[in-house]
């Protein structure tokens, strides 16, 4: 009978061969990794140094669905390394929810955490108690002083005003990085405004803009929403005055800090022409916790040593 015998060499090749498959395995699934065309151009393009630097300003306040919002948003920072958070709670003092995300998600060197709660306006003209300053007006300022006080006007950045429910492609922040010294980008928004989508209207070259197609309140000198535009940061340290303000109707915050800083000739039209939705302005429904307030009432609750 013959016998079937390994020799130790044998083993040898059959772990050698073993290794080179897992080698070519592990390389593929790298090369897959790496993301979308738009990402591995610039990153390739430019040394990672020399693309400017994106402030994302984000007002954030505590409800149920924070965590989810803002996890959400965290995941875009993690594709995009020169890009910085300053988020700003709408509270007296900022929250382990968001001090927990940011630390989690690995930003706590590119993030600036900070607090400040939208004020009560007793003095305002209707006098009611309860009525409350325009949100984020308090929280967009606080991060314009914090970008005036520590950004590097030396350096080429943009900011961008992020608001938290608004869902983000990475390709939009893409964008950004083209925009010019002395120069507000701008780019269309779907789900906005009544419409599919708000959008600026360019000339016939392309080149600059000359409209906007908005259906609500279009004789606003910027009839855009927050997310349809980012600003090189050089104007605000050349215009100072720049800044959001409680005394404005309803949806002229956008044309309130624009009109100090630009005019629409100005404007500089990104996103393919303005022909790609790269930002979509949704909202979550209101989180229904019915059954969860019956358990409070009962003394427990469903999340219990949980951070939701
Ligand atoms: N926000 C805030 N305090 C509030 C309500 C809203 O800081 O009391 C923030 C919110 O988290 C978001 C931004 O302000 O980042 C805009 O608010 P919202 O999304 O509710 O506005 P809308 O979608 O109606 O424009
Ligand atoms: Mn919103």
């Amino acid at each position: 009978m013959s016998e079937m015998r390994i020799r130790p060499r044998q083993v040898l090749i059959l772990i050698i061969v073993f290794l080179v498959i897992l080698l070519i395995v592990h390389r593929n699934g790298k090369h897959t990794c790496q993301g979308p065309e738009f990402l591995q151009a610039i990153y390739a393009r430019d040394n990672e140094k020399s693309l400017p630097k994106i402030y994302a300003i984000t007002p954030t306040y505590t409800r149920p669905s924070q965590k989810a919002e803002l996890t959400r948003l965290s995941h875009i920072f993690m594709l995009l390394s020169n890009l910085h958070w300053v988020i700003i709670e709408d509270a007296n003092t900022t929250t382990p929810v968001v001090r927990n995300l940011l630390r989690q998600a690995g930003l706590s060197e590119r993030s600036t955490h900070l607090n400040i709660k939208t004020p009560v306006g007793y003095k305002l003209k209707n006098k009611d108690p309860n009525w409350l300053k325009p949100r984020g007006v308090e929280q967009r300022n606080l991060a314009l002083n914090w970008i005036r006080t520590n950004v590097n006007p030396e350096q080429r950045s943009v900011i961008f005003f992020m608001d938290d429910d608004n869902s983000y492609s990475v390709e939009l922040f893409v964008e950004m990085m083209k925009i010019e010294p002395g120069r507000v980008g701008v780019w269309p928004v779907g789900l906005v405004g009544g419409l599919m989508v708000e959008k600026p209207i360019l000339n016939e070259d392309n080149t600059h803009v000359i409209g906007f197609n908005a259906a609500w309140r279009p004789e606003r000198p910027f009839p855009i929403d927050m997310a349809a535009f980012a600003i090189s940061t050089d104007l605000l340290f050349k215009y100072p005055q720049a800044q959001f303000a409680y005394e404005v109707e309803r949806g002229y915050q956008e044309s309130e800090i624009l009109r100090h800083i630009t005019t629409r000739e100005k404007l500089q039209p990104l996103a393919n022409n303005c022909r790609d939705v790269l930002v979509w302005h949704t909202r979550t429904e209101k989180t229904n916790l019915v059954s969860e307030v019956k358990l409070n009432k009962e003394g427990k609750r469903s999340d219990e040593g949980m951070e939701v």
